[in-house]
């Protein structure tokens, strides 16, 4: 049985791209510099995987960005504004990436989306009239002879025709049908010259096919593959991932793919998909067994039952691959020196992953030897349980996920107890993150500053954001969050069952990267976490304008989003825990005298499923509910905030309202009326804060235009539920427009009380 990798990942073990990058950006290295860099990265990637004894290994799977802006170029969709920068090939790229400043004003870069459902973000292609489509295919020729003078045989991979079109934007006159023939026949020559420069295969990756599809869908794909097909002189894999293709297996199989690469990790239906439909004699299964996501070492036994499985269903041969590409995954266990052994034996990071795909193909192949260390892994328990928290988990009835009295009681209760003003106005956390405040926190986890100095610094800022708020009339105030580097790792830090890792970086754009935590057992909290600072706040608020002090929390679907989760129980029952960890810091909050709390959400969409038809039973029917856990034992009286960065939440606006939240705020200065109309047709019942404000430009927003605003929202919420704040938190803002802008807020607010 032969081995393959979808992709590998390209930031560099050490982040090296990313440095070299900036440095680049910041005018610091040469390109050739640069180059250098990239080119070391690639020739360990591939260095690595034959070593370890790959059969089919990727090459452009390289990117100095982003894989779907390398197609971009690939066939000359770049919009006009960036080529009459005049730049080179690749500043080019880095424009439409990162954007551009002229002396004649900005030119801002292209926008990003999340790829599927993982943290990685692509480049939205943008189609305009100067588009004319034609092949550029130097970057995977060049790759793939560069890794053939190092001796290594590549598959070239690139994103396929029917992803990038169904991910593109059309701006001109012609739409997507307008570009279907010129793209074909780019993807055809691309096929004859892979021929000509040695390919022998030629992976195209159409995860796009693993979304509901329309009849329109299958049409295309259709109309785009029987072109590029036809007469093809070198083999071609046809990838798929995140998923299964269970609305078009049929048809698929009927292609005259030499390869087909099916997930039979996320893609629950892929075994039953072949065992019913029967692929033309011949073509190879890349079977994606071995999962590409997360960090666990794969479990051996069950592998082989399903590969088991598989080889019996499909009528040729089977190669045993990574479920998507290593790109989700960091690099190596061995550049982690802090935990411990009998933690990083169950790891596998991208190089470990390699080996073990040649283990499954060991044991395959009739060599047990590594079977025996393998099952030893999943024998027992990782982690001693967490008795008290399963035996709350199992206790759990209906009405511990509801709130009482309900919503509309409680609207009135707070309405009492506050009394804000009409149109109340707030921020939605943290305010700017200064080199101080940074040195400050950085200072104190080295060991440089002492914990009092530490703790003195943080309350001065703290005093001082207060008197800033109360000064220039903001009604709900917020303490800053000095303290907090992320909103993840600060809980996670305090949470019981969570661990960190030195080097785990995963790309999550461009040169950025992020490094989630990874719930290794149990979770409970072991203290309170922001209780001291919240009643700090509040302290300092009591002393003067009395206003109350939002407490802010980060809420349990976003810690398990944004961290690795286990494997070993359900998402659910660890969004549970999670969830009753938080609770216990919203009763302390409470019982500590903060009237106001919020628990911001930022990435409940974040793992929606792809398949409309998964949302509620395998999301969202977990989801709500753990939110639901963390605020029902509040009292009437504490108001309940929360807060998403988007607003693009109207498929699912009723389980954001059953969320019931007593105030929600979100990002709205940047869309478009819809999700007002939307609110006001399902008589949306929580009260909203859509942002007046976009925070993600250092742009001051003028009173006239935030009124603007305001005007327009009145005329979709009700004014007893519309609250006035920015989009997302001020943490990445300077002082100077902070300041500024907020004052215009509570001058637009006073203006439309009248
Ligand atoms: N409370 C957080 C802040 O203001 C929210 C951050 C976010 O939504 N990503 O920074
Ligand atoms: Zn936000």
């Amino acid at each position: 049985m032969k081995t393959s990798v979808i992709g590998y990942p390209r930031i560099g073990a050490h982040r090296e791209l990313k440095f070299a990058s900036e440095k680049y950006f910041a005018k610091k290295i040469e390109l050739n510099e640069l180059e250098a860099t990239a080119k070391e990265m690639r020739l360990s990637n591939w260095k690595s995987q034959k070593e370890a004894g790959i059969d089919f290994i990727s090459s452009n799977d390289f990117s100095y960005y982003d894989g779907m802006l390398d197609t971009c170029f690939m066939l000359g969709v770049i919009p006009e504004r960036y080529k009459a920068l005049c730049l080179s090939k690749l500043d080019t790229f880095f424009a439409m990436a990162r954007g551009y400043q002229t002396e004649k004003g900005d030119v801002t870069a292209l926008p990003m989306k999340k790829w599927f459902n993982t943290n990685y973000h692509y480049i939205v292609p943008e189609f305009d009239d100067g588009v004319a489509v034609s092949l550029d295919d130097s970057k995977i020729k060049n790759e793939y002879n560069e890794a053939k003078a190092a001796g290594v045989q590549t598959k070239p991979v690139v994103i396929g025709p029917y992803t990038f079109l169904k991910l593109s934007h059309f701006n001109g006159s012609k739409k997507l049908a307008g570009y279907v023939a010129s793209i074909a026949e780019a993807y055809k020559l691309l096929l004859k010259n892979a021929a000509s420069y040695g390919a022998e295969w030629v992976q195209l990756d159409e995860p796009a096919l693993v979304l509901d599809m329309s009849s329109e869908d299958k049409k295309l794909f259709a109309e785009l593959y029987s072109a590029i097909l036809e007469g093809k002189a070198v083999k071609v894999l046809l990838q798929t991932y995140f998923g299964d293709v269970r609305d078009y297996c049929a048809d698929l199989l009927k292609f005259n793919f030499d390869g087909y690469g099916l997930d039979f990790v996320e893609g629950k239906e892929s075994l039953n998909l072949i065992q019913k439909n029967k692929a033309e004699k011949g073509a190879v299964l890349f079977a994606g067994v071995l999962c590409g996501k997360n960090i666990w070492r794969n479990n051996y036994a069950k592998t082989e039952a399903l590969l088991k499985n598989i080889q019996s269903a499909w009528n040729g041969e089977v190669v045993v691959s990574t479920s998507c590409s290593l790109l989700h995954v960091p690099y190596t266990v061995k550049n982690e020196q802090k935990l411990d052994a009998s933690i990083l034996e169950h790891f596998a990071f991208a190089e470990e992953k390699l080996a073990e795909l040649k283990e499954i193909a060991a044991i395959f192949n009739g060599d047990n030897s590594a079977c025996a260390k393998n099952a030893k892994l999943f024998e027992r328990e990782r982690v001693a349980k967490n008795q008290a928290v399963a035996a709350k988990i199992a206790n759990l009835k209906k009405e511990d996920f509801v709130r009482k009295p309900a919503f509309a009681e409680r609207e009135a209760i707070q309405k009492k107890v506050f009394n804000l003003p009409l149109f109340p106005t707030t921020t939605i956390g943290s305010f700017p993150q200064t080199a101080e405040v940074r040195a400050n926190r950085a200072g104190y986890k080295k060991g440089n500053i002492s914990r009092e100095e530490y703790e003195a610094f943080n309350k001065k800022m703290i005093a001082d954001c207060i008197k800033f708020q109360e000064d220039i009339g903001i009604d709900v105030l917020v303490h800053g969050e000095y303290e907090r580097n992320d909103m993840v790792e600060y809980f996670g830090e305090n949470l019981d069952g969570y661990i960190f890792t030195q080097n785990a970086w995963v790309q999550s754009y461009g040169t950025r990267c992020v490094k989630p935590p990874v719930v290794w057992g149990d979770v409970s909290r072991r203290n309170a976490i922001t209780v001291e600072w919240s009643k700090f706040a509040q302290s300092c608020a009591d002393k003067n304008s009395k206003k109350p002090v939002k407490g802010m929390l980060t809420g349990p679907v976003t810690i398990l989003n944004w961290s690795f989760p286990r494997e070993d129980i359900s998402l659910r029952e660890s969004a549970l825990q999670i969830a009753f960890a938080i609770r216990d810091e919203v009763l302390d909050l409470e019982a500590n005298g903060i009237r106001i709390i919020q628990i911001d959400e930022a990435a409940l969409k974040e793992k929606l499923p792809l398949r409309k038809a998964d949302w509620h039973s395998e999301y969202l029917d977990w989801a709500i509910p753990a939110f639901n856990l963390v605020h029902s034992g509040c009292r009437a009286e504490t108001q309940i905030h929360t807060h998403m960065c988007y607003s693009e939440f109207i498929p699912i606006i009723q389980d954001i309202d059953n969320m019931d939240a007593d105030v929600i705020s979100f990002e709205a200065s940047r869309s478009n009326l819809e999700i007002l109309q939307a609110l006001k047709e399902k008589n949306f019942r929580t009260e909203v804060g859509p942002g007046v404000y976009d925070i993600h430009s250092p742009r001051v927003p003028s009173v006239e235009e935030i009124v603007n605003a305001v005007e327009k929202m009145k005329k979709f919420v009700p004014e007893s539920k519309l609250w006035i704040n920015p989009d997302c938190g001020l943490k990445t803002r300077g002082w100077t427009e902070t300041e500024a802008s907020l004052k215009n807020l509570v001058a637009a607010a006073k203006k439309v009380r009248g």
